[in-house]
């Protein structure tokens, strides 16, 4: 780390740029930390195509304005001290991995939103927030020839068990609501948690999230999985953003 005009910098990082789509702040809307004021760097580029996927223009059509990492550094030190690298999948990029160890090294707070499906050697992380993509997400509809990559890429227990072991986690689920989905779902859900071995006491960092962007259809959702989160101790996952925001870029 070399420290220059007041903030540390990955001597790796000189010169190394991304392809961010969006940056901005707003509330952690997802996961433990919701609620929580949060800077957010969402980078283009990404090794699944989930049907549904919320944030296209990072995956199935990406673009963005290649950033200089310093850049995203100093304007890190400007803002709240949660900083939460999303994507795309953040994973794929050495780059993040400069980044990350630059912001916690200025005192930030950082979480790195991913499917858990690769490995970024040097990465720095307060929280990995790991979003596995179950069969729902295969776009076998939409692009047959991306599903069949996507299958063989979207689960890598692997990868997701070395990730546990190295960072503090929690794991979240997008999950359909209508009574046979949701089944379908917990049993590919219960199938990975034995996977990966998660034990009883840490089944409160696992988050069954509903489906869907529409705001008004949000607390149905939510009562959908009350029970099931009661009887298998799972945690229930609100998408607080939706509910203020509705589904909007920058929110
Ligand atoms: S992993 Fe995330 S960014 Fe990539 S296609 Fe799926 S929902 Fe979109």
């Amino acid at each position: 780390m070399a420290f220059a005009g007041g903030l540390w910098h990955h001597p790796a990082m000189v010169g190394s740029r991304l392809r961010i789509q969006e940056r901005f702040v707003s509330l952690q809307g997802e996961g433990m930390l919701v609620g929580v004021p949060s800077a957010f760097i969402r980078v283009a580029g990404c090794n699944l195509r989930c049907q549904w996927c919320d944030s296209p223009q990072t995956s199935w059509a990406p673009v963005g304005e290649m950033t200089a990492v310093d850049e995203l550094v100093a304007w890190c030190a400007r803002g709240p001290r949660h900083v939460v690298l999303t994507g795309g999948e953040p994973l794929l990029f050495p780059a993040m991995g400069q980044l990350s160890c630059a912001l916690r090294a200025n005192g930030h707070h950082v979480t790195f939103e991913t499917a858990g499906t690769v490995w970024l050697e040097g990465a720095a992380a307060d929280l990995m927030s790991l979003s596995p993509k179950l069969a729902h997400s295969t776009p076998h509809a939409r692009d047959p020839e991306a599903a069949v990559k996507h299958e063989t890429r979207r689960l890598q227990p692997e990868i997701l068990r070395r990730l546990m072991a190295n960072y503090p986690w929690q794991l979240k689920f997008v999950v359909r609501t209508s009574a046979l989905e949701l089944a379908a779902d917990l049993r590919e859900i219960e199938s990975l948690l034995g996977e990966l071995k998660v034990c009883p006491q840490d089944r409160g960092r696992v988050l069954l999230m509903p489906e869907g962007t529409r705001p008004e259809l949000l607390s149905g959702a939510y009562e959908s999985l009350v029970q099931t989160c009661i009887e298998r101790g799972f945690r229930l996952g609100e998408r607080l953003h939706i509910a203020i925001f509705g589904h909007r870029p920058g929110t």
